[in-house]
């Protein structure tokens, strides 16, 4: 895009906001008023956003004009990321950055070098008040692992240690298994448990409904006596790959080792372990958990021209597992997060309330970077205007999906109507896919996530083919456009989103 476009775009945008200006305490008033009568209506139903539909939005016509009035600048937005100055840019620094730092668990150096090049990266591209804030992050190292099916046959399976597993014994653990499809089965068989090495080949229904055997299996197994777990791995498909993830345990529950196995390998056990065979396992894993350390949530900001104080939240976690490359998972996330900024600022374009970028950090962890940030923000949350979050995936962006008030779902829905040269208009409801913000949306903040064609998000999540692969330039364009363009809107709406 020339320098021309870059100006009419900029004068297109003030005109606007002079045009805004001149209808705002109108407007103003106006939807203030349905605001309370819809919120009276609200408590008496216990009607809540999720059951907006497109009729119950009944915003003022000053209102719905003042959004529509943006489609110019959304277009310029969108045109400069799918076809301008910005196409591939998004792709471009992401495979440099992968690339060159890899994966990047919480309390590795791999990490911290980012989070240094990141805050580099990001003053270079403008942003503004670019810096970091400090969170205590767990340190779990995985070393090296493996594991072998000895009777009734020798064969190497492929495992991945979960996060936070401890290790075995130096000599390894060569136990016999036992194979289950669920906590109910593993109840039943009691006492044959013992000393044994719990199989779990429990079914993948979806992510949120099976990940439990992940996160709980060692601790149920261990309650039974078992020495350790292998957990089919949380996917919908496989070749032959294990998924990592966090993993609990339990106070006064023995800690046993316990690691992920690819869906072929569960069922092949199942198969033996129904057939009879003495199944004989051996594992090795030299997992630790070490004293935690600091890192960095990293900060970039585009600071509001009539609001600084008030903002609005885009944001992608920078960690990831320590295995593939992490750019998926959420290295697509946090890349449209700061390039939307970046892009906006190439554009010209300052909204009425501050634009803040975060890059989380050791979200895998259980969101310890936000959990931090949060606290150390609990006593002005006011100043959260809107919070977005990318973190399950930056394939065909769709949409957003959403959680607050019904009065901010119907102003996202309206805002949403412009993203029709990107064929995103789609609106959710509750929010999927934003577990950083979800301390922000507890507290009544409204909130949105990345609607895109994630289908095969899982096949792809916390395993070694989270690669650069996985993502598409044009995709990763029309999400920044997406996020650019709807974080803008929002930030620089006359009003503030309403709780
Ligand atoms: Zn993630």
């Amino acid at each position: 895009m020339g320098s021309n476009v870059i100006l009419s775009l900029i004068i297109i945008y003030f005109s606007v906001a002079n045009i805004e200006a001149a209808g705002k305490k109108n407007a103003f008033v106006g939807f203030a008023n349905k605001l309370d009568s819809k919120k009276t209506f609200n408590r008496s139903t216990s009607s809540l956003s999720n059951s907006i539909s497109r009729d119950e939005c009944n915003l003022p016509d000053e209102l719905t004009e003042e959004i529509s009035r943006y489609k110019p600048i959304v277009e310029g937005i969108i045109n400069a990321s799918v076809n301008g100055i910005f196409k591939k840019r998004t792709w471009r620094t992401l495979a440099r950055f992968v690339d060159k730092f890899g994966s990047r668990i919480a309390g590795s150096d791999n990490l911290e070098n980012s989070i240094d090049y990141m805050v580099d990266l990001l003053k270079k591209n403008q942003l503004e008040n670019v810096h970091t804030e400090p969170a205590l992050v767990p340190k779990w190292v995985r070393g090296r692992e493996s594991c072998w099916l000895v009777s009734p046959r020798l064969e190497k399976l492929s495992i991945l240690g979960l996060g936070s597993s401890i290790g075995t014994p130096a000599k390894g653990i060569t136990a016999h298994a036992v194979v289950v499809e669920s906590f109910e089965e593993l109840k039943k068989l009691g006492k044959v448990v013992e000393g044994k090495i719990v199989v779990f080949n429990e079914p993948f229904i979806s992510y949120e409904k099976t990940v439990k055997y992940r996160g709980y299996g060692a601790i149920e197994a261990a309650k039974l006596g078992a020495v350790a777990t292998l957990i089919r791995s949380v996917t919908p498909f496989s070749i032959d790959s294990p998924h990592t993830g966090w993993q609990h345990y339990q106070e006064n529950v023995t800690q046993i080792p316990t690691a992920a196995i690819s869906i072929e390998i569960a069922e092949t056990l199942q198969r033996m372990y129904q057939a009879g065979d003495d199944i004989l396992i051996y594992l090795y894993m030299e997992a630790r958990n070490l004293p935690p350390v600091m890192s960095r949530n990293t900060i970039g900001d585009i600071t509001g021209h009539q609001h600084p104080e008030k903002v609005v939240v885009v944001s992608g976690h920078l960690d990831s597992w320590d295995v593939g490359q992490g750019a998926m998972d959420d290295g697509g996330g946090a890349f449209i997060s700061w390039n939307a900024l970046a892009l906006l600022k190439v554009l010209g374009l300052r909204p009425r309330r501050t634009l803040r970028s975060i890059l989380w950090t050791a979200e895998e962890e259980g969101l310890v970077g936000a959990a931090a940030y949060f606290h150390d923000h609990r006593n002005n949350t006011a100043a959260f205007d809107f919070v977005m979050e990318s973190d399950e995936g930056t394939f065909q962006p769709l949409g957003l999906s959403f959680s607050g008030s019904s009065e901010a779902g119907c102003i996202l829905k309206e805002i949403l109507k412009l993203m029709h040269p990107l064929n995103a208009t789609q609106f959710a409801s509750p929010m999927d896919g934003g577990p950083d913000i979800e301390f922000f949306t507890n507290v009544g903040i409204p909130g949105a996530a990345l609607l895109n064609a994630n289908e095969r998000y899982f096949w792809y999540h916390h395993s070694n083919g989270d690669r650069m692969t996985v993502e598409d330039p044009t995709n990763l364009d029309m999400c920044t456009a997406l996020w650019a363009a709807s974080a803008f809107v929002v930030a620089d709406l006359s009003i503030d989103m309403p709780r």
